[in-house]
């Protein structure tokens, strides 16, 4: 007998829309059978008139835990995630206290905050100029990749330069492992957001005109050029310009290990929002313009992200609004950069992309699951509904209209730029390997299911 049969739903893969019953033993699939053949299990799911695609991969998210657990924590962020439909998290290193650069605060980490999860989850290790010597360490402990920044941006976490940067994917490279950027050029926006203060543009228009497009593509350029010359694994995260996705693309079409993602708010959002609305909208790189968004969809459309991810970048509405950490925010340029999505996201995706795009299913597919495992190196486990594989699945009613409300939202702190936006398409169940944990948009799953993902190879 089995686990769990999930009945009568149009089955979304990346390369197939087919009406199909799963049947799930021990977490895993164990049998896709053709609809209509009923197998004995010991739960049945009715997918009729729904969708059901693998688990959406977030390969960004900032759950701040350890250390930073009012702006967000392991049992709140991850209880959005399987609420949402994502059911593998990739957790970044920075706002945790400490942050993730050695193998005992990797191990410190894990204890605290598995017994807390909800969601599958992996790491993101550090990567800052004081710490190449643990690289190896890290990733023998288990980190699925390594996460630097061009330019300051915590006061926990240090920026390398390209020369650094250079030096540690040498190292990276050695054992097979991925680095990964936030590529914003930080000599750029430096001078960028001084000229917007000199002029006395301490505004929206100001701080977008402080960071724009070739900011971004400039640093993905150059960190793809050095993955290229060292022919190590590259990731570049939160694209959020086409330009600098064809940047990507291009070096796969080489044949390079290089890949990228892209963030619901890039593909639901413009310049027009963070203009008329502020601080919720507020990112970096920040919102760009409608005609970028389209662009983003075609690259969408094509396969060049692996991972639409959520960025969640928590925290409360006083580093919004008010004061960050006891130093009052004086203009534009204080502000707390950064959308907490992770519940919304896929929600927002499906909307934005099938609903409103006309974009095949089968993209959302390829694009949240299939290709970010390729690219994390956990295809086989997760990534896909296959024989064999976990089963990490997310139903959704196509036909379900949507509007997100704060009260919703399980986050710590219920703000949210997505809050009000409204939609069609809705994440109705969420299995993480077989275990039901969200129905409904709501939460019902046992804290502590989530477990540490690490590379296959
Ligand atoms: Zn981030």
């Amino acid at each position: 007998m089995y686990d769990l049969l999930i009945k009568n739903g149009q089955v979304v893969t990346p390369d197939l829309v087919q009406d199909a019953n799963i049947a799930v033993k021990d977490g895993k699939i164990a049998a896709i059978l053709a609809k209509g053949d009923e197998p004995e299990a010991a739960k049945v799911i009715d997918a009729a008139g729904k969708q059901v695609f693998p688990g959406a991969i977030d390969t960004h998210a900032h759950l701040n835990d350890p250390g930073y657990e009012w702006r967000e924590d392991y049992e709140h962020g991850t209880a959005a995630a399987v609420v949402g439909g994502y059911t593998t998290i990739i957790d970044m290193p920075l706002q945790n206290e400490p942050a993730l650069t050695t193998p005992e605060i990797f191990d410190a980490k894990l204890a605290k905050v598995q017994p807390n999860a909800y969601s599958d989850f992996a790491f993101w290790g550090g990567l800052v100029p004081g710490n190449l010597d643990q690289l190896k360490g890290l990733d023998e402990r288990g980190v699925i990749a390594f996460k630097s920044f061009l330019g300051p941006v915590s006061p926990d976490y240090s920026p390398l330069t390209y020369g650094q940067a250079y030096q540690a994917m040498k190292i990276i490279k050695e054992f097979g492992g991925m680095a990964g950027f936030h590529c914003e050029d930080f000599a750029m926006i430096k001078e960028g957001e001084k000229a917007q203060k000199e002029a006395g543009n301490l505004t929206w228009r100001g701080f977008l005109d402080s960071r724009t497009p070739a900011s971004e593509i400039v640093a993905t350029e150059t960190v793809v050029e050095i993955a290229k010359e060292l022919e190590c694994r590259a990731h570049i995260c939160h694209v959020s310009h086409p330009a600098a996705a064809e940047k990507v693309y291009e070096a796969q079409c080489e044949g390079y290990q290089v890949s990228a993602e892209t963030c619901g708010h890039y593909l639901s959002f413009t310049e027009d929002d963070v203009l008329e609305n502020g601080p919720l909208f507020k990112c970096a790189p920040p919102l760009r313009t409608k005609a970028d968004v389209e662009g983003m969809w075609m690259c969408v459309e094509a396969g060049v992200f692996a991972g639409l991810a959520s960025d969640h970048s928590p925290c409360t509405y006083d580093e919004k609004f008010n004061e960050i950490l006891g130093q009052k925010i004086e203009n534009v340029f204080d502000v707390w950069g950064g959308i907490s999505g992770i519940q919304s996201c896929v929600q927002a995706i499906y909307s934005e992309g099938v609903f409103k795009r006309g974009v095949d299913p089968r993209v959302l597919a390829n694009s949240w699951a299939k290709l970010p495992a390729e690219a994390f190196h956990i295809y086989g486990k997760k990534g896909d509904i296959k024989v064999g594989f976990d089963a990490d699945i997310v139903i959704i009613d196509p036909e379900r209209e949507w509007e997100i409300t704060a009260d919703s939202l399980y986050y710590v702190n219920k703000i949210s730029a997505f809050v009000g936006m409204k939609g069609k398409g809705l994440p109705v169940a969420t299995f993480v390997r077989g275990e039901l944990m969200a129905e409904d948009g709501k939460l019902v799953g046992q804290k502590g299911t989530g477990e540490l993902v690490k590379r296959l190879f």
